[in-house]
């Protein structure tokens, strides 16, 4: 049984932190046709904030999904405050203990529970929830399975991907894009692009 490291957790944070950066003009892009466009100036002073909070030398993955997630949650826009939440439950389920694959599985399970009673989005309503939903499950399969840590990671990466993907297609029922309704067929949700991404970040080559 592996567990996540606090190099490994920091790791991740970083690479999420240039991945945000290096995506910021696509995800600004997309919520430009289907939002107000202001998603990727949200996501760049989370994600400023996070950095910061990760200088203070994190000694536990408990303490680097803390400090993201209150970078999030100080954060404006609607994605912010629904990713800090989503983060708190990785920091919460982190607390005290080694961080299993099973443990992740856990936490993004009760992560995407808490998104979704605050947000009230269903998957198919084409938001963030249309990737954290099958990132959750993936990850609980793959620890149900044995998986190791980084194995389980990167299949919740995949999950996600294609749970992002799956949002061009849809009319959206949440959020911004449901006042342009038809406009924002064929426009992926940049909230749930940036699931994907976070989970990419995970895996070193990703970046
Ligand atoms: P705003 O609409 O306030 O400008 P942002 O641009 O910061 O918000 O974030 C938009 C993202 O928030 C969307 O891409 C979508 O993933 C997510 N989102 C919007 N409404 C909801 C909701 N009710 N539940 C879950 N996610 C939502
Ligand atoms: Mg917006
Ligand atoms: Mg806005």
């Amino acid at each position: 049984m592996t567990t996540l490291t606090t190099e490994h957790a920091r790791a991740w944070a970083d690479r999420f932190v240039t991945v945000g950066a290096e995506r910021n003009d696509e995800l600004t892009e997309l919520d430009r046709q289907a939002g107000d466009g202001d998603y990727g100036t949200n996501l760049r002073s989370a994600l400023r904030r996070a950095a910061a909070n990760l200088t203070g030398e994190p000694t536990s993955p408990h303490e680097v999904f803390l400090a993201v997630s209150e970078a999030f949650l100080n954060t404006g826009g609607t994605s912010g405050p629904l990713f800090g939440m989503w983060f708190r439950e990785f920091a919460k389920a982190a607390k005290g203990r080694e961080v299993t694959a099973v443990v992740l599985g856990e936490a993004a399970t009760n992560a995407v529970a808490v998104v979704q009673r605050l947000g009230k989005a269903e998957v198919g309503h084409k938001t963030m929830v249309d990737a954290m939903v099958p990132a959750a499950e993936a990850l609980s399969a793959a620890a149900a399975r044995g998986a190791t840590v980084p194995d389980a990671l990167a299949e919740a990466a995949s999950a996600a991907h294609v749970g992002a993907a799956s949002t061009k297609r849809l009319l959206a029922k949440r959020g911004r894009a449901s006042y342009v309704g038809e406009h924002a067929r064929g426009v992926v949700d940049p909230g749930a692009l940036t699931v994907a991404y976070f989970f990419d970040a995970a895996t070193p080559s990703s970046s």
